[in-house]
């Protein structure tokens, strides 16, 4: 079986210590181990420190651009190949496969560009510089530099290719070195792509290093210049940003968690309509694409109380069209979830909403004999206000339909309830009703998605992240941000106001 090696202080280092096994979702079949023992992560970071960012901060940004385009370019080559890897060892379809493979391509290709456009100083400028004396020489002018420090990644399961190179593209443009640590059970996907960043992307040493399984005691050795970003549960979040080290300096630290998403249905919406077509579309996909297994999924399906059953009947079809099965086989639409954990923590997650509501379709039981498989799952709410609903993730293909009256503040209240969410959608033609409800939902979420007619041929789903926009949410969703353009290098710099003599200062 592949022992799954970390690639450390410029060299690949053999798992090793306590092992985990990796296993094939469709077979329950062992594929490889993954174990990071023996590694020094107090020299892992000092190699990056000393090595890694001095390299890369040499260079302008447009040259770490084209570091970022080698990256994309060496992952575009062996695309098909990164493809099955996914398939097998995630359990995803060709077509969910992709939409982890291309979301780290298309992400670096536009921090590439983007990096064209940053000039050749090693620092940005934060707005305009102001006047601060009687007369302009004393001036003030706000700076973004590069963190002298590393930046550690820790990521989910969910997106082992995407996942780790949004996160990648952003602090190698700002100028810092990374330590990437993929979500073990699906890391085959996430060390395959670091062999190809490593032979093939042409970093300098220490800019780029990556340990499959766990963290270690990295977190003890983070000092005040290191940055923490991390994709996962509200639980681990908690426990990396509570770490008694993390605390005492200061560590900066990106949440990325977890997310009650919804959509909402308005009143005006005609089932012939675009729109309403558009709806039942993305609700199907959102809830299915990866299985469910997307931070952005939808999870709550606010719809107006006299349209429940037309709605529900509409969905139950929909998911009805979803074959469930190994996502080897062309024809299937959805795979299995990715780990034993996950179907067990699903299944129980369905037992508990069922209680407060009526199955519609799907439920807890195994779909095949073999391999970690549950069906779409569609769950119609007694009470849509039922906290049972608002409380937990169930991260599945799992979806609850909820009534409310029709009011847009009505809505928005419910959806908040749900204590800070990625993204919510709605789906209305009156123009009043969407800015009343953007308007109440926008504190609670990073992402409010607004459907109508009038793009109803051309907006890309809710579900989807991209790098143009922010990513992240308030509360529950882990107060991050990360990317939306330049703004996802701030994380990595530090934002200095300069203040002195405003010919030193033009000078600089
Ligand atoms: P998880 O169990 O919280 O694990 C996330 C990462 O943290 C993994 O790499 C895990 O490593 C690591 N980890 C766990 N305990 C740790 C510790 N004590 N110290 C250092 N690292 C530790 O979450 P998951 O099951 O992988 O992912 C599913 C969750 O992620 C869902 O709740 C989903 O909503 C959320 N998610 C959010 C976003 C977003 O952008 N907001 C995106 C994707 C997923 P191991 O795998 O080795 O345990």
């Amino acid at each position: 079986m592949e022992r799954l090696s970390s690639f450390v202080l410029g060299r690949w280092h053999a798992a090793a210590g306590d092992l985990s096994t990796l296993v094939d979702p469709t077979s329950e079949a062992p594929l490889a181990q993954a174990g990071s023992g023996g590694i020094d992560f107090r020299a892992v970071l000092a190699f990056a420190r000393e090595r890694g960012g001095p390299a890369l901060r040499q260079l302008t940004f447009a040259e770490r651009g084209k570091l970022l385009a080698g990256i994309a370019g060496a992952i575009h080559a062996q695309r098909d190949e990164l493809i099955e890897v996914s398939i097998q060892s995630g359990g995803t379809t060709r077509g969910d496969a992709k939409f982890d493979i291309d979301g780290a391509i298309g992400t670096l290709t536009f921090y590439a560009g983007l990096a064209e456009k940053l000039g050749t100083k090693p620092y940005l400028l934060d707005g305009a510089g102001v006047q601060l004396g009687r007369t302009p020489r004393f001036f003030g002018q706000h700076v973004l530099v590069p963190r002298q420090g590393v930046a550690v990644h820790v990521n989910a399961f969910n997106f082992p290719a995407w996942g780790m190179m949004e996160k990648a593209a952003c602090a190698l443009l700002a100028g810092m070195p990374v330590l990437e640590k993929p979500g073990t059970p699906t890391a085959l996907l996430a060390w395959r792509i670091a062999q190809l960043v490593v032979d093939k992307a042409g970093l300098p040493e220490g800019a780029y290093q990556v340990v499959i399984g766990s963290l270690g005691d990295a977190l003890d050795h983070l000092g005040p210049q290191d940055v923490l970003a991390f994709t996962g549960s509200s639980a681990t979040g908690a426990k990396l940003r509570g770490h008694p080290n993390v605390v005492r300096h200061n560590v900066r630290v990106n949440i990325e968690a977890d997310s009650l998403n919804a959509a909402v249905l308005a009143p005006d919406v005609d089932p012939s309509s675009e729109t309403f077509g558009l709806f039942l579309n993305n609700v199907a996909l959102d809830m299915t694409q990866k299985t469910g297994q997307k931070c952005t999924a939808v999870r709550r399906i606010l719809v107006p109380s006299d349209k429940v059953a037309m709605v529900r009947d509409e969905l139950v079809a929909a998911l009805a069209r979803i074959v469930v099965g190994d996502p080897a086989d062309k024809a299937t639409r959805m795979g299995p979830l990715a780990s034993k954990s996950q179907l067990d923590e699903v299944r129980a997650g369905i037992e508990r909403l069922a209680k407060a509501g009526t199955i519609a379709c799907g439920g807890s039981k195994p779909v095949h004999a073999k391999g970690w498989f549950v069906a779409p799952t569609l769950i119609v709410a007694n009470d849509g206000r039922n906290p049972v609903f608002h409380a937990e993730e169930v991260f599945g293909p799992v979806a609850v339909l909820l009534p409310y009256s029709g009011d847009a503040r009505e809505a928005a209240s419910i959806v908040n309830l749900g204590g800070g969410g990625l993204v919510c959608s709605a789906y209305s033609n009156d123009a009043a009703w969407n800015q009343t409800f953007a308007l109440e939902a926008a504190p609670w979420h990073g992402r409010v998605w607004l459907a109508s007619d009038k793009l109803a041929d051309q907006a890309l789903p809710p579900g989807m992240v991209l790098p143009q926009m922010v990513h992240g949410g308030p509360g529950r969703a882990g107060g991050g941000e990360e990317l939306g353009a330049e703004r996802g290098l701030a994380f990595y710099q530090q934002r200095t106001a300069l203040q002195g003599f405003q010919g030193h200062l033009q000078a600089l």
